[in-house]
């Protein structure tokens, strides 16, 4: 017999029951006990459904209302100070408070769970945080599935990955020197577990994919040498990479189990089958958490038998990871062409999988006859489909002269030909593309999606948006316009919608964090991009103005990032298709007399491997695909690219080879610190760091972007220099945006005369480039 088991499941509900109930409770629709009854039978549904799917051991601890890395700081007892909340006494309101913000307190900081668009709540670690084991939660939900008559495995986020993941606050210190109190909180939890009748505890360690300092894997050692002596079986579960260089390593620990992401990092069983003692545990994540694939099942079983034979009953079977990251059930979709539809494996999907494997490797593949040749069949449509092949794309990548991805001629002398027509002024101002959606913009575009209204009503009231977009910008002083994207309601959706390749989901929705859901669109076959997709707006918008319009597009690396993604090419390749769809655009663009094009590329960053190792590779491709996006224009012709959500100081030279002529970028919260690194690197090109920090409703006054910008002027000659907000403004509202683009025009005008005069330069700026 083998086990099946999954490490977490997604909380939101088929029908983002979870988002209901908490922004209904959020607005007081509901109350504390409707919140908690309603939360609780969604996780019951959960539960109900594994067990039904033939899950053997289902997860417990990784629901959560908000987050479980929010969760976990409560376990162990160490919330910030600044809340003055107790763990063991946590209410909603308390748990909104840390997770949302109060008037008084910001909320816990947001980053994204390793390289996975899930954003956790960030840890606060200080030299004086104590630590008391508070395992009620986790209890509570142990027993609530010990009563459906579950074998049920609590989940931890492990103590390692905890401290890894919070930041320090307040005076520096080694976040580490708190391990050694923070293991005995887990201890005390483990113990009371176990006195609940937990059997397996499964500990979540993925920072071991990354790569770690020495004193942190040394501290692995001790820490998981304490916990192994807890009256419980320990799963220690690694995902999103390879943990083989940890082999012999984690063999020498006294664990119990140990799982493996064979999705991502295939090649490390072969290493583990060597390293790991007989008789423990050896769970293989074989089916995608993060993707949404069906399996080759025959590939798995063909790997997995020997496997079997070899550990019998400890080869457990479970997806890579956390099926947080995947949508629930394919059934739901009824939109879907019927091709796309059956290459398709969503959650219960993959529990079907998952079910198939263990039956083939028990009772042998005869067992399983009709689902293996219903799974081949469906990879054979799927390898064959001319949806996906299109021939011409694959002939046109490798027709591509080499330079194709160049400009005709370096950054100086563009910069001259720009200059020439652009006739700028010194510090040009502009903004990153989206204006506020107004609900009568989404009240539109919804009813032409319903069917209410139709193209040329439509097209009429996105005009009158453009129009009013465009005297607002004209009345505020801008010198370098937009048209606002009423017609987009998502960056990459918009896009997806009019290439070839991509199909979209009615409820393939995925968590991002707390009730925020994304509904990634999902990139099945060769792009290409059948006709002009931006053209007729920007061109509406430049006609009704002298001032230039500037031509907004997704680009290729985030288009890539922020879908789910085909597994049957490299994600270099799918890119390159992208990007020479995107080029299309952009050379369309130009000849219609739109002369500075924005290739936006926000997730540039986040699409980094977890393993330094890999980066330079990535950084290639993704760049060479910008650039492949944005060549063949003319010298005079601008690019812009827009990046935000990250720090980008350790991949500067990577921006710097993208050689966008300016690069907008997202400064204002790190108080432009990041030009520091702009400015030790020489960063040749122009850059707009942003001076209004768009994700708060707080208006920038006018003394703190003049301040900005001349700490800009440190670093930047003013030459090179715009400015600009931190991002779109689409979240916002007109009455705050015109006041703050209003503080921060009559800012640059105010700069721009004092440089024009020669005066209140910084030491060491000249005015040319
Ligand atoms: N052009 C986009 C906008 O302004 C950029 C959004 C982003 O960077 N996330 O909305
Ligand atoms: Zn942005």
């Amino acid at each position: 017999m083998t086990t099946i088991h999954l490490l977490g499941f997604g909380r939101i509900g088929a029908r983002r029951e979870l988002k209901t109930l908490l922004e209904d409770y959020w607005h007081g629709r509901i109350d504390a006990t409707a919140l908690h009854t309603g939360s609780r039978q969604l996780r019951q549904r959960h539960w109900l459904l594994q067990k039904g799917a033939g899950v053997d051991i289902s997860p417990v601890g990784d629901f959560a209302l908000y987050d479980h890395v929010l969760d976990a700081q409560i376990l162990v007892g160490a919330l910030p100070e600044r809340f003055g909340l107790n763990a063991a006494q946590l209410d909603n309101e308390g748990y909104f408070a840390l997770a949302r913000g109060t008037a008084e307190q910001p909320a816990l900081e947001m980053t994204k769970w390793f390289d996975t668009n899930y954003h956790y709540l960030v840890p606060e670690w200080s030299v004086d945080t104590c630590f008391s084991a508070n395992p009620a939660p986790l209890l509570e939900a142990l027993q609530a599935a010990q009563g459906l008559g579950m074998r049920a495995k609590p989940v931890l986020v492990g103590p390692l990955t905890l401290l890894w993941l919070g930041k320090v606050r307040g005076a520096p210190f080694d976040r580490l020197s708190l391990l050694p109190a923070l293991v005995e909180t887990y201890a005390s939890l483990l113990q009371a577990l176990a006195a609940a009748g937990a059997d397996w505890v499964q500990i979540d360690e993925p920072i071991l994919a990354l790569d770690l300092p020495g004193a942190w894997l040394a501290a692995l050692d001790t820490c998981y040498r304490r916990l192994a002596q807890a009256p419980v079986r320990l799963l220690l579960a690694t995902y999103f990479g390879s943990v083989a260089s940890h082999a012999a390593r984690l063999a020498a620990l006294p664990l119990a189990g140990l799982h493996l992401d064979l999705v991502r990092a295939p090649e490390q069983l072969e290493t583990f089958l060597e390293h790991w003692p007989a008789g423990r545990v050896l769970s293989a994540g074989v089916v995608d958490g993060r993707n949404v694939w069906r399996a080759d099942l025959e590939h798995w079983l063909d790997r997995l038998e020997p496997v079997y034979g070899q550990l019998g009953e400890t080869l457990w079977l479970a997806p890579s990871c956390s099926l947080l990251h995947c949508p629930l059930d394919v059934a739901q979709e009824t939109r879907l062409s019927q091709d796309v539809k059956l290459w398709l494996a969503f959650s219960v999907q993959k529990l079907n999988e998952l079910k198939t494997l263990k039956r083939g490797l028990e009772q042998g593949r005869d067992a399983v006859a009709s689902e293996l040749a219903g799974s081949r069949f469906a990879r054979q449509l799927r390898s064959s489909s001319p949806l996906i092949h299109r021939p011409e794309v694959a002939a046109r990548l490798k027709a591509l002269p080499a330079g194709s991805d160049r400009r005709a001629n370096p950054y100086p002398v563009r910069a001259a030909r720009q200059a020439a027509w652009m006739k700028l002024p010194l510090l040009p101002t502009t903004t990153i593309g989206s204006f506020p959606q107004t609900p009568a913009i989404r009240s539109a575009r919804a009813a032409f999606r319903k069917g209410e209204l139709d193209q040329s009503a439509y097209e009429q009231r996105m005009r009158a948006e453009i129009e009013t977009a465009i005297r607002r910008q004209e009345a505020l002083g801008l010198d370098v316009l937009v048209h606002g994207e009423a017609e987009r309601n998502d960056m990459v959706e918009y896009f997806g919608e009019q290439l070839s390749g991509f199909a979209f989901t009615e409820h393939g929705w995925v968590q991002s964090y707390g009730s925020r859901c994304v509904k990634p669109p999902i990139l099945y076959g060769d792009v290409a991009r059948p006709a002009p997709m931006t053209v007729a707006w920007s061109v509406y918008a430049q006609s009704l103005t002298s001032r230039p319009v500037k031509g907004m597009l997704t680009g290729p690396v985030t288009l890539l990032q922020w879908s789910f993604v085909r597994d049957d090419l490299p994600r270099s390749l799918v890119c390159r298709q992208i990007a020479l769809a995107l080029n299309d655009e952009v050379l369309d663009l130009e000849n219609a007399g739109i002369r500075i094009i924005q290739i936006d590329e926000p997730a540039l960053r986040e699409g980094l491997p977890l393993s330094r190792a890999l980066w330079a590779d990535y950084l290639d491709w993704a760049g060479q695909a910008f650039r492949l996006a944005s060549a063949g224009v003319d010298d005079a012709t601008q690019i812009h690219t827009h990046m935000c959500y990250a720090e980008f100081g350790d991949i500067l030279p990577a921006i710097v080879r993208l050689d966008a002529d300016v690069i907008t970028i997202e400064t204002s919260r790190s108080d432009m610190a990041l030009l520091d690194d702009f400015g030790s690197f020489a960063y040749p090109n122009a850059i707009g760091p942003g001076v209004y920090d768009i994700h708060s409703p707080r208006i920038p006054q006018e003394a703190e972007i003049t301040r900005l910008l001349e700490r800009a002027l440190e670093t930047v000659p003013a030459a090179r220099l715009w400015v600009n907000p931190d991002c779109g403004l689409k979240t916002r509202q007109w009455p705050e945006v015109e006041t703050a683009l209003g503080n921060m025009v009559r800012v640059a005008h105010r700069l721009r005369a004092r440089l024009a005069e020669g005066r209140g330069l910084p030491a060491g700026q000249n005015v040319c480039p």
